[in-house]
């Protein structure tokens, strides 16, 4: 989709005045921290609200109803959360709302399967080439015999569950909805509904764990694998719970909330890289173009981006663009993300003055 150009005079306007004013409560740094641009809370809090009015009678997109529990979502739903590493919130919207976490849930098996098996095994394995390709695509699979892609399309993050280990595929999945959790810092649990209508309707993925065992590019049993991932996708999470989720990532693998350490200090770069790469599958080219922070997406409406030692945000709006992604939440955190002068490609957000 063609994502919204915002004007930049009013975000430099703003950006030099929070450098100016030396704002005392930056909203994602403590005081011995500190970024130069980082805005306060008030400020996001803002741009939030505007961003919530300017899109919530947005009709572009649909629901995705290839899994026909998500076509009976409620396409008005419309949240946005944004939490600082030092565990600031600010909202608008339906944000506890539980929908499923869909493909952003390949980001946290990722990184279990990195926890367990460090960045070299994994890269080995899995890659991190985007595929320019829908992430359900059979061709990227046959083009790339060699490797999956990378972990964020469904090839990819099929056999990225193969790799973690555990004794059963009950036990597989437990770990990784018990580590899910710890990102959000709640308990979360499967849409029962959503799991049942995927794994009626999944026979794509299973002719893509098919393909990859032809390639031996799968390491645990092919339909057993597929199955854990359905469950990995129809678990339920809510604007807020993703965005502790995302905030867990900008904040060096610690959740910001809880203070646990999640993830594994050492693996939040070629993590976020990825997300960069392909998190928005075929639109992840036009995502970096436009919007300049690492993101993920699914099908289910969510996406959250990270600016990295900042913050997150968490947008969930179900109608999807073409490539899957949720059409509202791309606006939103373009929108947001133009406004507060965080695109990371951008020299003034990492504090050239
Ligand atoms: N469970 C979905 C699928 O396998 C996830 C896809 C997505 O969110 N892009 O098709």
């Amino acid at each position: 989709m063609k994502v919204i150009s915002v004007r930049r005079n009013a975000r430099l306007a703003l950006v030099a005045f929070l450098v100016c004013a030396g704002f005392p409560v930056l909203f994602a740094q403590t005081s011995t921290q500190r970024s130069p641009v980082a805005p306060s809370r008030e400020q996001v809090q803002a741009v939030v609200d505007q961003a919530y009015e300017k899109f919530k009678s947005d009709t572009g997109g649909k629901n995705a109803d290839y899994i026909p529990a998500l076509a009976q979502v409620d396409s008005k739903l419309f949240g946005v959360v944004a939490i600082s590493t030092d565990g600031q919130i600010v909202s608008d919207g339906d944000i506890d709302h539980a929908f499923s976490i869909q493909s952003i849930s390949k980001v946290f098996s990722l990184a279990l399967a990195m926890n367990e098996l460090g960045p070299d095994a994994v890269f080995a394995k899995i890659g991190s080439e985007p595929t320019g390709r829908p992430f359900n695509s059979v061709d990227a699979v046959v083009d790339m015999p060699s490797h999956t892609g990378n972990a964020f399309v469904n090839a990819g993050a099929i056999a990225t569950v193969s790799l973690i280990s555990a004794p059963s595929a009950d036990a597989k999945w437990q770990m990784i909805l018990d580590f899910y959790s710890k990102a959000a810092g709640e308990n979360l649990t499967l849409l029962e509904d959503v799991y049942k209508s995927e794994a009626a309707t999944n026979t794509g993925n299973r002719a893509l764990a098919a393909l990859l065992l032809k390639y031996e590019r799968i390491y645990a049993d092919p339909l057993e694998s597929v199955d854990v991932y359905t469950k990995q996708c129809s678990v339920g999470v809510t604007a807020k719970q993703l965005a502790v989720m995302g905030a867990t990532l900008a904040n060096d693998g610690i959740n910001p909330i809880t203070h646990e350490r999640v993830i594994k200090s050492e693996n939040v770069p070629e993590i976020l890289s990825t997300m960069m790469m392909a998190g928005l599958y075929d639109g992840s080219g036009g995502w970096a173009w436009h919007v300049g922070l690492p993101a993920k997406s699914g099908v289910g409406g969510g996406i959250i981006a990270v600016f990295p030692g900042k913050g997150a945000i968490a947008v969930f709006a179900p109608p999807l663009d073409e490539a899957g992604n949720s059409v509202k939440a791309q606006k939103t955190i373009n929108y947001v993300a133009e406004q507060l002068g965080i695109n990371l490609f951008s020299p003034r957000s990492v504090g050239l003055k």
